[in-house]
C-alpha cells in the first residue's frame, strides 16, 4: 500500500513526501489504516521502526485544523521524545497548519499556559506535566478523541503509571486509544484492558 492508497489527504501527502518518505514502513503499513478507521491499536514496536512518524501522520490526518480545541494527546516517557514527536508533526503538517504544543517538564509553566490558551489541536507531552496542566484546567480535555501512549513500557519503568491513570480519568468516555510498546508485560496488558475497546494487536 502507498500513502495515497491509505486515504491520506493531499496536503498531508505533500508534507510526507517533502519530509522524504516514499512508502510506508512495516508498522505504518499495518497500523495507519486501522487507526484512521478509529480502531484501538496495540503496536508492539521498537524505536526506529517508523512509529513516531506513524503517530505524526495519523494525528495530522485526524485532527480538525480549523478548531482551537485539543483533540489528540500523545504521552511519551521523556522530554526528548515528546519534543521529537512535536517536530515530526510540524514537519509533516507543513501544509495543513496544524497547531501542536510540547507540554514537558523543565520549561516554564507560563509558556504552556500561553500556548494552550492560544489554542492548539495536539499536545505531545510527558505524563507529569500533562497531568499538572489538566489539573490546573489549562489543558482542556473535553474535545480529546485520540490518546496515544508511546513507549508505554518505558513510561511505566520511569514511574509514570499513576500519572497515566490520572490523565486517563480526565479524558472523555468515548476515546480512541493507541498504545505503542516494545514489550507487553502484565502491567501494560492491564492498561490495555482498562483503557481500550476491542484493540487490534500488531507486532512488528
Ligand atoms: P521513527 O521510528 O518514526 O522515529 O523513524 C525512524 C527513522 O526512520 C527516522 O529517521 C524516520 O525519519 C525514518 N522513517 C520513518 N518512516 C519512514 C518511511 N515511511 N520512509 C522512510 N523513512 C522513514
Amino acid at each position: 500500500t502507498t500513502f495515497a492508497e491509505m486515504g491520506i489527504k493531499d496536503d498531508l501527502l505533500r508534507g510526507i513526501y517533502q519530509y522524504g518518505f516514499e512508502k510506508p514502513s512495516a508498522i505504518q503499513q499495518r497500523a495507519v489504516v486501522p487507526i484512521l478507521q478509529g480502531r484501538d491499536v496495540i503496536a508492539q514496536a521498537q524505536s526506529g521502526t517508523g512509529k513516531t512518524s506513524m503517530i505524526g501522520l495519523t494525528v495530522c490526518q485526524t485532527v480538525d485544523t480549523s478548531s482551537r480545541e485539543v483533540q489528540a494527546l500523545i504521552l511519551s516517557p521523556t522530554r526528548e521524545l515528546a519534543s521529537q514527536t512535536e517536530k515530526v508533526i510540524l514537519a509533516m503538517g507543513n501544509f495543513i497548519s496544524i497547531k501542536v504544543h510540547a507540554c514537558i517538564g523543565g520549561k516554564s509553566v507560563g509558556d504552556d499556559i500561553r500556548k494552550l490558551e492560544n489554542g492548539v489541536q495536539v499536545v505531545s507531552g510527558t505524563p507529569g506535566r500533562v497531568c499538572d496542566m489538566i489539573k490546573r484546567r489549562t489543558l482542556k480535555t473535553t474535545h480529546i478523541k485520540l490518546l496515544i501512549l508511546d513507549e508505554s513500557d518505558e513510561m511505566l519503568s520511569r514511574g509514570f503509571k499513576d500519572q497515566i491513570y490520572d490523565v486517563y480519568r480526565y479524558l472523555p468516555p468515548v476515546l480512541q486509544v493507541c498504545l505503542i510498546s516494545a514489550t507487553l508485560p502484565h502491567e501494560i496488558l492491564e492498561m490495555t484492558n482498562k483503557f481500550m475497546t476491542d484493540p487490534i494487536r500488531i507486532l512488528v
